[in-house]
């Protein structure tokens, strides 16, 4: 008997997405989600958290290296970096990848999430948790960001949806704990919502950053496992100078920091910014 696991639209009810599931690797309700890993004739191993699909062996390319390598080349000069959520690994290999990063804090709040992506998503993660430049902490993010005393450059927020239990990282007192532990020219980063899904999601988060930061700027990527087109992340930053960096200077630090990527370029990056009317009318 095939076994299938089942995405369903929590906004309209409109739709549902079933994988195969080849073979179930590792299944476990932990102290904070419902976790499943299986095999998929397609997209090879696949993380499920609540229902929801998080990342996949054979596309997770496209998230994690739109969600590091745009904000990272755009600020230029990151040595200190803060990833909430992100226990898959996939975003904390991006970033490793940057010779010049010096220091990788990693707040995720599901020990069992890191555990497992250890041993089962080395595709994902490779050996990035064995880093001695990371800082592990398996705690809350918002709690964790409140009482941070130290500075950083770059903040990856790489959670589960806002109908989940990343929910806390969308609101306005989060983003202002953030927006307090960047150093001056700081970025941020988040990952947002599907907007053709679910087009409530979109606004809300991006009002909360812009109560604390002075410049937004969402740009897009489709990443096949997830239903519905276009994903949204939002960069976020104190001037709109910082969000930017002309090409020549955008082509000489990717040319700089080597990186072996499959889906972004200077070019990608770019384009990504470049938003349908549709996405851009829901941002208002
Ligand atoms: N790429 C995925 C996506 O777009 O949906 C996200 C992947 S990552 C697995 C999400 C992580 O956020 C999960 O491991 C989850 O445990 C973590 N997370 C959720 N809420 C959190 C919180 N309050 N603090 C820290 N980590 C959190």
């Amino acid at each position: 008997m095939t076994a299938w696991s089942e995405e369903t639209d929590s906004v309209y009810g409109a739709w549902r997405v079933q994988l195969r599931m080849s073979r179930v690797l590792f299944q476990e309700k932990s102290g904070h989600q419902d976790i499943v890993l299986f095999e998929n004739p397609l997209y090879g191993r696949v993380l499920v958290l609540d229902g929801i699909v998080q990342t996949t062996e054979r596309d997770e390319f496209f998230y994690h290296e739109m969600l590091v390598h745009v904000p990272l080349l755009t600020h230029g000069a990151v040595r200190r970096a803060l990833i909430v959520g992100g226990g898959d690994g996939g975003a904390l290999e991006e970033l490793l990848k940057h010779a010049a990063v010096e220091r990788v804090t990693m707040v995720e709040i599901d020990r069992s999430v890191v555990e497992f992506s250890k041993t089962h998503l080395k595709a994902i993660c490779g050996d990035a948790f064995e880093d001695p430049r990371l800082e592990l902490v398996i705690a809350d993010g918002v709690q964790w960001v409140k009482d941070c005393a130290e500075r950083f450059d770059l903040i990856l927020i790489d959670s589960t949806d806002p109908v989940t239990s990343g929910e806390v990282l969308y609101t306005p007192a989060f983003y202002a704990a953030c927006a307090a532990i960047l150093d001056e020219g700081g970025l941020l980063v988040t990952q947002n919502a599907v907007p053709f899904t679910e087009p409530e999601s979109l606004g809300a988060p991006l009002a909360a950053l812009g109560a604390s930061f002075a410049a937004t700027a969402c740009y897009r990527v489709a990443v096949p496992s997830f239903y519905g087109g276009d994903m949204v992340f939002v960069l976020a930053g104190q001037t709109s100078e910082s969000l930017g960096v002309a090409d020549r200077e955008l082509e000489a630090r990717f040319a700089a920091a080597g990186l072996d990527t499959r889906y972004y370029t200077p070019a990608i990056h770019r384009g990504a910014f470049a938003l349908p009317p549709y996405i851009a009318e829901m941002i208002g």
